[in-house]
């Protein structure tokens, strides 16, 4: 009696544990997670990495709704304003302040790089947020350039010569397009709509001013 009900127990559960066994198997099969291994897994985050900026991606479309038919030319088509342009007269004029990618807004440049090459494009001898321009081979036109893009959505800039004996810090000159770029004055602050003449009016003047 006893070697039976254990040998009885025994198989049941043998059979019992292999049946849950297999129906575990069974189960968990089709909900393997195949994709773990090739899980976006952020490489080297330890390091300088997490100082680069974000990317930014938009279609053709989307950047000729954002951009004027000149600036899409230059920074998504690789185009060149021409020397002594429009654009770079305003850059003549302009004060201390930031240049800014044109298309997403990455600081790029600030006057303090800003000097005069007389070339006929904005000239600076260094990149004011360094992992915000990134410097490519270019080998159109029949010449070895470097093509200086905006690291953050590819636009094209303009390119980078070195070594000409500019009187600068770098002996760099960053020949950019000054359509690729937006301008803020140092210290400009956007200023609230609210602030029209006449609008005085909303809950009275609680403030006195003496
Ligand atoms: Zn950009």
């Amino acid at each position: 009696m006893k070697t039976n009900g254990f040998a009885l127990l025994t198989a049941m559960v043998v059979f019992g544990s292999s049946t849950v066994l297999y129906l575990g198997a069974d189960d968990k099969k089709p909900v393997v997670k195949t994709g773990s291994a090739t899980a976006s897994k952020p490489a080297g985050t330890k390091s300088s990495t997490s100082k680069k900026p974000k990317k930014v991606v938009k279609t053709e479309a989307q950047w000729k709704k954002i951009l004027t038919p000149e600036q899409f030319l230059i920074t998504r088509k690789a185009g060149t304003e021409r020397a002594f342009g429009a654009a770079y007269a305003k850059f003549k004029k302009q004060g201390e302040g930031t240049y800014f990618c044109v298309c997403c807004g990455a600081e790029l440049f600030t006057s303090k790089q800003k000097f005069n090459s007389g070339c006929g494009w904005p000239s600076f001898y260094d990149p004011s947020k360094a992992p915000n321009i990134t410097e490519k081979r270019d080998t159109s036109l029949g010449a070895v350039r470097t093509e200086v893009v905006c690291t953050v959505c590819d636009a094209h800039l303009g390119h980078v010569f070195f070594g000409e004996g500019f009187n600068t810090p770098t002996d760099k000159r960053y020949c950019i397009n000054g359509a690729a770029m937006r301008f803020e004055a140092k210290g400009a602050k956007k200023k609230p709509e609210g602030s029209k003449k006449g609008a005085v009016s909303k809950s009275g003047k609680k403030k006195k001013s003496d």
